[in-house]
């Protein structure tokens, strides 16, 4: 049993319907509520929804409080590598992009962590490209070791592994993974997925159950907003997080809202998100899902963060550098995309306590769980 048998029962087309079929009253069913299905969910990404994001802003806002408290926990990205095997659309690491391409070393990496420790952060993401030869399991099994000494959370953004493979990596001290679907829609993926490994729709969606299974502790999803109907698309993340839950109720969940960023060979967005349509799905994931972790990257403005951040968000990152080595030797032909919040590690800790915020360096759960 995965999530694809749940995925095939589910279509596109009727979802859609569905969505843009909501109406005023199903807003204020689902605002009336207070535990909410996924036709609520559809309710509130809906048009109709847009004119109720003061309450639903409100009710987010008081949800979050509850269960998270203060707390805003912070990491930072680490580029290991950005050598990828696959060519997507909308990412300038795609092996069809002529960039100078580069695979920390050991040494290098220590320099990173030298930076980064600098910054205060405890908890790290680490980001490659996915090439599964040069950068695959037996870089993994030399690396991690060596980075999570220095971190209390390790997380992982790379390709997706056989189940097996992250059984390993959790003894070597990962603690959480990143696996975005992208888009859940079958042929516009295949319109954006070229080449290599990536181009298995199936197996990627098949990922978190795998993790769940390997006992990894918290699985990040989402979609890649611009690829498809950002509507349809996040409802299929929803539903993708509320048949993980049920399957796999002991693992923790986070979900991100990426949209797409300029890159080399810069595509444009399918389906362009508004500030206010990014707030109201913020707002919706919150409602539906009071216990998921929300995280926020550097891809957004900081007047979009700053102003977004009590309303559901529980992780942020800072500081970012999405190229190998940047943090030690900042070198921007390497950038994966070109981040927007380029703040400081401290400004952005100084502005979250002026919003009366406890920003804390590491996972906010291992802040409480020792
Ligand atoms: S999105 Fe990931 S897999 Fe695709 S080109 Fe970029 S790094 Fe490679």
């Amino acid at each position: 049993m995965s999530f694809v048998e749940r995925f095939n029962e589910l279509d596109w087309h009727d979802v859609s319907m569905s969505i843009n079929a909501k109406t005023a009253r199903d807003v204020e069913r689902a605002l009336s509520k207070t535990k909410r299905d996924l036709e609520d969910f559809k309710a509130l990404i809906s048009p109709a929804a847009e004119a109720y994001l003061e309450q639903m802003a409100q009710q987010s806002l008081a949800l979050t409080r509850k269960r998270f408290g203060n707390t805003m926990s912070l990491y930072i990205p680490l580029y290991l590598s950005n050598l990828c095997a696959n060519a997507c659309t909308y990412c300038g690491f795609s092996m069809e992009n002529r960039i100078k391409r580069r695979t920390l070393s050991e040494q290098e990496i220590d320099a990173e962590i030298r930076a980064i420790k600098q910054m205060k952060f405890d908890s790290v993401l680490l980001v490659t490209g996915e090439h599964e030869t040069k950068v695959g399991m037996n870089y993994f099994r030399k690396v991690l070791p060596q980075i999570k000494q220095h971190f209390n959370y390790l997380a992982m953004e790379v390709q997706p592994l056989e189940e097996e493979d992250y059984a390993e990596l959790k003894t070597l001290g990962l603690d959480a993974v990143m696996v975005y679907q992208e888009t859940y829609h079958p042929s516009t993926y295949a319109e954006h997925h070229l080449r290599g490994n990536k181009m298995n729709f199936e197996f990627r969606l098949e990922t978190p159950d795998r993790l769940a299974r390997a006992g990894i502790d918290k699985i990040g999803i989402g979609a890649l907003i611009g690829l498809e109907d950002w509507r349809t698309d996040c409802f299929y993340a929803a539903a993708h997080l509320d048949y993980l839950e049920k399957a796999y109720w002991k693992t923790r969940y986070s979900i991100s809202f990426p949209r797409l960023r300029p890159c080399a060979g810069a595509l444009q967005p399918k389906s362009v998100m508004t500030d206010k349509q990014l707030v109201q799905l913020i707002c919706a994931y919150r409602l539906f899902n009071p216990e998921v972790e929300l995280s926020l990257s550097t891809r957004e403005s900081p007047e979009f963060r700053d102003n977004v951040l009590p309303l559901g968000i529980t992780s942020m990152s800072a500081a970012s550098k999405t190229q190998p080595g940047g943090y030690a030797n900042d070198d921007v032909e390497l950038e994966q995309f070109e981040i927007s919040d380029e703040r400081s590690a401290e400004s952005v800790e100084a502005m979250i306590r002026a919003r009366g915020f406890d920003p804390v360096w590491r996972d906010w759960h291992s802040v409480y769980s020792g």
